[in-house]
């Protein structure tokens, strides 16, 4: 056996061969589904897969572009993501900006919403 691949939504994800996979159980027997990440059904498990970032037990945050706060770092940002200051009054979104990639991330709910 290789080395063990991530599992997203009972699918496991092969970059290497750009596809999800997943064993189906049938009456006459298992087969595997194949779904290539350029199908639509890839696309859709993909964006839902980097709907969030990744945030360890240290509360350290990890873009899905690879950037973290000891990189670029995340910033206070408006709703059309022009960088803030985070106080009360100029800071009502709730959003940081990715340093790197300026996605918008939730801080409460660590989606990214843009
Ligand atoms: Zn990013």
């Amino acid at each position: 056996m290789g080395k063990e691949l991530p599992v997203f939504k009972g699918y496991s994800v092969d970059r290497r061969l750009e596809e999800f996979r997943r064993v189906r159980y049938h009456d006459e027997g298992p087969d595997i589904e194949f779904v290539p990440f350029d199908s639509p059904q890839g696309q859709q498990l993909l964006s839902e897969m980097e709907a969030e970032i990744h945030v360890d037990e240290f509360d350290e945050w990890t873009c899905i572009c690879g950037n973290t706060s000891l990189d670029e770092g995340f910033y206070p940002c408006d709703a059309e993501g022009n960088m803030v200051e985070p106080t009360i009054e100029d800071w009502t979104t709730n959003l940081y900006r990715c340093g790197r990639c300026f996605r918008k991330i939730n801080q409460a709910t660590h989606e990214i919403v843009a």
